[in-house]
């Protein structure tokens, strides 16, 4: 199944599952209140009227409970074109560099994202598959990680690079406000098969820019589970964006960053395309 979130007609964000050419309503306050639920408790939540889905203008999907949780470097030619651009030598770590964003930093699909040139001349795009977590859970092995997948959707994790770069620290350049467009909807884990042969890709004006698989993942969505919630309590709604593959703009000879009116397009095989254009003022 796939599940959206759209504004209604009053302004207010609901929760809806795509049936056919239409949206139908779920009896919950947002999809993050559906999805912590049990799954025989979702499957026995009343549903209320259908809507036209080209009628609606679509919000992002989940807005998370917390920060969205990512992963660096979790594509080795990523990984290298990264290190090649800062001209240092790769060194790849044996556990996930996590960081997060602010909650706050999430879009709506087809939402133009307003950018500001006085914070930064170099906001970049990268093209991710983010999971969304399904129940509160803790300690759970890499054998169990998949069963707390509620589902699967794509993230566009806008960044300002001289603002990663500049406060070590990647939450600030990451955080930007609308630089977390999710969606344009969460796909169902069991609708996905096996999430680590996806087809990736970004387009920047129509033209490709990334192309790869989420294969080439070097932390696979199971580790990376496993490693966040060792310790941690994960929640229902939770966001974990897992790592870029290569060609990032600020990485390419020479570097190409956004520009006032590009259009920018995450596809990921199986969910579908997130797109937004960019607006910076
Ligand atoms: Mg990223």
């Amino acid at each position: 199944m796939r599940y959206v979130s759209f504004v209604d007609r009053d302004g207010r964000v609901r929760p809806g599952i795509i049936e056919g050419e239409h949206v139908r309503e779920i009896a919950c306050a947002t999809l993050v209140e559906y999805i912590a639920l049990s799954p025989d408790e979702r499957a026995h939540r009343h549903t209320l009227n259908t809507v036209p889905f080209k009628d609606l203008r679509l919000s992002a999907p989940v807005q998370p409970p917390r920060n969205v949780m990512c992963v660096g470097r979790n594509y080795l030619e990523h990984a290298k074109e990264g290190a090649r651009a800062a001209g240092r030598e790769l060194k790849l770590p044996d556990v996930p560099t996590f960081f997060t964003k602010a909650p706050t930093a999430v879009a709506a699909p087809e939402a133009t994202l307003d950018l500001q040139a006085r914070i930064s001349p170099e906001y970049d795009f990268e093209a991710e598959l983010a999971v969304v977590i399904g129940e509160r859970c803790k300690d759970v092995s890499e054998d169990r990680a998949l069963d707390v997948v509620f589902g699967y959707t794509c993230l566009n994790d806008v960044t300002a690079r001289d603002l990663q770069r500049a406060h070590v620290q990647w939450f600030k350049g990451k955080s930007l406000d609308d630089c977390a467009p999710i969606g344009p909807w969460v796909v169902g884990a069991g609708e996905i098969g096996d999430a680590q042969q996806l087809g990736i890709f970004f387009r920047l004006n129509g033209v490709e820019k990334q192309r790869s698989n989420t294969s080439q993942m070097i932390f696979s969505i199971p580790r990376l589970i496993a490693e966040l919630s060792r310790g941690m309590t994960l929640l229902p709604g939770d966001v974990i964006a897992t790592g870029t593959p290569e060609g990032v703009g600020f990485a390419r000879t020479p570097p190409e960053f956004l520009r006032d009116g590009d259009v920018m397009e995450v596809e990921i095989e199986k969910i579908g395309v997130l797109r937004n254009r960019v607006r910076i003022t």
